[in-house]
């Protein structure tokens, strides 16, 4: 039995503190699974030279956001760290090579999403980061990048660990309707994320690797690669017999698509 691997789009902060559809989701699926011996998420927030994984017994909470409601920063997600998962994922590994990191705790990535799943923060969790240094604009060899080095991920789900890609398949922030979450979708979001939620249904990762030759809306859709990396992780481990299936559909402030799926 392995452990299911998910894709969480977690859009705007403001999520953290609502009760909408999506969150509701997202407290569904934490019933759902099966409970992990911890969780590994991928972020896209956390972005380095080099690719690191959390190790701290104590992550701490980061709120990497600006200009939200108070309320927000005062949230902590204490949840444990796991340094024994950590330091396998860096023998895991062979390329390129994985390294501890002690400085960095949980962005709202992860906590902003497993507030809703876990919330008593009693499941141990970890991050990784995405390796901005080998991405050098749009082309297919840094995607495949991440596809290869996530694939050697796999023998965790046989340890009982979620593995969590956490960005957003849709994410252009500088065009966000913030006043208004609920704010018709722009047309090209949604000829995006329907050609990916095609590609996805039809596992046609080459297809999702070269999201730049895909559609007219990838450069809107995708103006930068930290946000869609996530999801190209958690394809990669997808096998050749494995559903997938959409955990949420949908989309806030006209510019983030909040599509969400589970394979396995
Ligand atoms: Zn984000």
């Amino acid at each position: 039995m392995k452990m299911p691997v998910v894709f969480i789009g977690h859009g705007s902060p403001m999520n953290i503190i609502s009760d909408n559809d999506f969150t509701r989701s997202l407290v569904r699926l934490g019933k759902e699974l099966p409970r992990p011996k911890a969780i590994l998420v991928v972020s896209a927030h956390w972005l380095t030279d080099g690719t690191f994984v959390t190790c701290a017994e104590k992550p701490q909470t980061i709120h990497d956001f600006g200009g939200f409601p108070e309320e927000l920063y005062r949230i902590k997600y204490p949840c444990p760290g796991a340094p024994d998962t950590a330091g396998l994922i860096t023998e895991l590994v062979k390329t390129p090579a994985v390294k501890c990191d002690y400085q960095w705790g949980l962005d709202h990535a992860s906590w902003a999403v497993l507030k809703h799943m876990y919330p008593k923060a009693d499941i141990p969790v970890i991050e990784m980061s995405l390796d901005y240094s080998p991405y050098n604009g749009w082309n297919k060899q840094s995607l495949q990048y991440f596809y290869d080095l996530a694939k050697q991920l796999d023998p965790l789900r046989e340890k009982n660990i979620l593995i969590m890609g956490s960005g957003n398949i849709v994410h252009n922030l500088r065009i966000a309707d913030f006043e208004n979450t609920d704010a018709k979708p722009y047309d090209w979001a949604i000829e995006f994320d329907e050609r990916v939620k095609r590609h996805l249904l039809a596992r046609n990762h080459k297809e999702l690797l070269d999201c730049k030759n895909m559609s007219k809306a990838t450069a809107l859709s995708v103006p930068t690669l930290d946000h869609y990396l996530p999801m190209i992780f958690t394809i990669a481990l997808q096998e050749k017999d494995e559903n997938l299936e959409f955990i949420y559909e949908g989309f806030q402030n006209k510019s983030i698509s909040m599509r969400c799926f589970k394979i396995g």
